[in-house]
């Protein structure tokens, strides 16, 4: 499977606010730059942080993308992924509508109605890991439901966690002319931090400017 992670940052590395309220970060041509990636990939997976925040549906909004995506024989909408060990996902959220095939990644200790409760929504649950979500457990059994391509769209607690798995293939991360301040707010990567002898290095692939920001990709 490739992994690609591809966020928005403000200039001082935050996703968004101190209150977790999203945030313009970008504008016009990352969107569209963002819509393209979608559109490349078989699924595209965030952090139940971020459903609770940002209730994001995870979509393709252009329709001629949708439609290439069909000439090729793939469904309109790459599939949606969320890590989420107790299913706190609402039945009500954007990503369990029915525009496309959604996963949610629980852990082993989900309560089973819990379980029921979203498959009877339509959702496919798999379950790995006893408290946490096992990331690497988890990706393999996407892998086994022919997810060859993953976009993971934040946020910062599950970035850190894939770094920190060593499941991470791509970063793209767009920055924008904005100080967001706050030592709370979230930022690309969060979760424990990695202590000196394990900090990760990359290799900067290209740079781009967009809007009033700059895109960087890094292979991992
Ligand atoms: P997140 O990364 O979206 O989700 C984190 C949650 O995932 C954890 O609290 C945990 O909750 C669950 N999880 C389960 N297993 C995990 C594992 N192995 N590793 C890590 N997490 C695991 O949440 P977040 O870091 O709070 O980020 C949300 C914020 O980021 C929001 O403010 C949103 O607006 C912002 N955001 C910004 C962008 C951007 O591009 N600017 C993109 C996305 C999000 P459980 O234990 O309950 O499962």
């Amino acid at each position: 499977m490739h992994v690609r992670v591809n966020a928005a940052m403000s200039v001082d590395g935050k996703l968004s606010t101190r209150e977790r309220t999203q945030v313009e970060i970008s504008g016009p041509e990352d969107f569209e730059r963002v819509d393209a990636l979608r559109a490349e990939h078989d699924a595209v997976m965030v952090g139940i942080g971020t459903i609770l925040a940002d209730d994001p549906s995870l979509t393709v909004k252009d329709t001629g993308r949708r439609a290439e995506r069909q000439e090729r024989g793939e469904p309109p909408n790459p599939a949606r992924v969320v890590v989420d060990s107790s299913l706190r996902t609402s039945v009500d959220a954007r990503v369990m509508d029915d525009a496309a095939t959604t996963y949610l990644l629980a852990s082993e200790s989900a309560a089973p109605a819990a379980v029921g409760e979203m498959e009877a929504a339509g959702a496919t649950v798999l379950q790995h890991g006893d408290d946490r979500v096992d990331l690497t457990a988890s990706l393999n059994a996407l892998q086994d439901q022919g997810i060859d391509r993953l976009l993971v769209e934040g946020g910062g607690e599950v970035v850190f966690s894939l770094f920190a798995g060593n499941l991470v293939d791509r970063l793209s991360v767009f920055i924008g002319s904005k100080i967001i301040g706050g030592r709370t707010a979230p930022t690309l990567a969060d979760g424990d931090g990695f202590r000196e002898d394990d900090i990760r290095s990359l290799e900067l692939e290209s740079v781009e400017r967009l809007d009033d920001g700059l895109v960087l990709t890094y292979v991992c």
